[in-house]
């Protein structure tokens, strides 16, 4: 194995040495491949609702933007759209949304419970709830979360996220790891007053927490934003801290995100060929996919579902790489939970 334990230090000078990138780069995807192999685990995302109590700076859908047209699937609509996505072939639904409490608990459960029947694992992306809201859906049959901690510099997260507490999403954090759930978390890179100090900090973190999957992507500011005239983030500095993450954690689920792709059209498989293993294709259908917009100059707006999971195919096999067969959770914790995918 080709992965060491890095310093601080160590991880600055690899996020900052233009000479060494490919270098770096290369020697992410000889761990990803020694580690997890060519299989590259697909998942469908569901973007089921754009509404949101929260007023995060950077965000694209945060309460305050009134220029945006918002919405929420209903019950059926969301069971449907998963439904198709079991169909095209996805073995796991990622269900994401801004913070709606039209989702409340009962209706949330009822949800994932019918949607598990289509033998899918399932990912919440929702944010913030309560133990007992995490455990609610854990026992429904959710088996994974994704919660990014966005950035670890926690002055940086209070001016960003204001009226949130970098605390309690860490405590969210270590519910969820508490309850079971494989929990993916992650950060932006290139948000304003950034240092590589902090993403190198933010790495750390992910490593020393155990997170399952870690999704990196870089900010991209929103023009309906306070941060629209911010610098934001290039594809060279998310491709570099996924690939320190990958030297971290060598057996993880890394996804090539899809804002890594908004900066460049090849961005995703420039991510598959630098330590990542796992793409969310979008299928949400219609009008929803334009007005779930986190950040300017999202893809595949006007494609269709099937469209995206034969495209991306198509993308992976011209690099050598094969859809994933299983669910693709990380390592054996799958295993448990396979037995209520039956
Ligand atoms: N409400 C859920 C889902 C948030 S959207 C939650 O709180 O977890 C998913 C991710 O999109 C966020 O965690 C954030 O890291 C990312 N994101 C939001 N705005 C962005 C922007 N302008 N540029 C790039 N990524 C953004």
């Amino acid at each position: 194995m080709l992965q060491k334990q890095l310093a601080k230090p160590e991880i600055i000078r690899l996020l900052t040495d233009d000479d060494n990138e490919e270098k770096l780069l290369h020697q992410a995807d000889e761990v990803r491949h020694q580690n997890v192999g060519d299989e590259v685990h697909l998942r469908g995302l569901i973007e089921f609702s754009n509404i949101c109590r929260n007023n995060c700076l950077y965000c694209g859908i945060r309460r305050d933007n009134k220029h945006v047209t918002r919405y929420h699937m209903d019950e059926e609509e969301l069971i449907d759209t998963a439904e198709k996505a079991a169909h095209i072939g996805f073995k796991t639904i990622v269900m994401q949304s801004g913070e709606d409490m039209y989702y409340h608990t009962d209706r949330l459960c009822r949800i994932i419970e019918k949607i598990k029947r289509f033998n899918v694992a399932i990912t919440l992306s929702i944010g913030e709830r309560s133990f007992a809201d995490y455990q609610s859906f854990y026992n429904a049959g959710a088996d994974r979360y994704l919660l990014r901690i966005e950035t670890t510099d926690k002055n940086l997260y209070h001016r960003l996220d204001p009226q949130m507490s970098w605390q309690k999403r860490y405590e969210c954090l270590l519910a969820l790891k508490e309850i079971g759930y494989e929990v993916g978390s992650g950060i932006m890179v290139g948000l304003p007053e950034q240092s590589i100090a902090s993403i190198a900090d933010d790495l750390l973190f992910l490593q020393n927490f155990g997170v399952d999957m870690a999704g990196i992507g870089p900010f991209i500011p929103h023009p309906q934003t306070p941060l629209k005239d911010a610098a934001g983030g290039t594809l060279s500095l998310a491709l570099r801290t996924m690939a320190i993450m990958r030297l971290l954690m060598p057996d993880i689920n890394i996804p090539a995100t899809t804002a890594m792709e908004s900066l460049h059209p090849q961005g995703r498989i420039k991510a598959l060929q630098s330590g990542a293993n796992v793409v969310m294709p979008n299928v949400t259908e219609g009008e929803y996919r334009k007005l779930y917009e986190l950040y300017p100059g999202k893809i595949c707006v006007n494609d269709t579902p099937v469209h995206c999971y034969s495209c991306i195919g198509i993308k992976i096999t011209s690099i050598g790489r094969k859809i994933g067969s299983g669910y693709g959770g990380h390592n054996n914790k799958q295993k448990k939970k396979n037995l209520i995918l039956i």
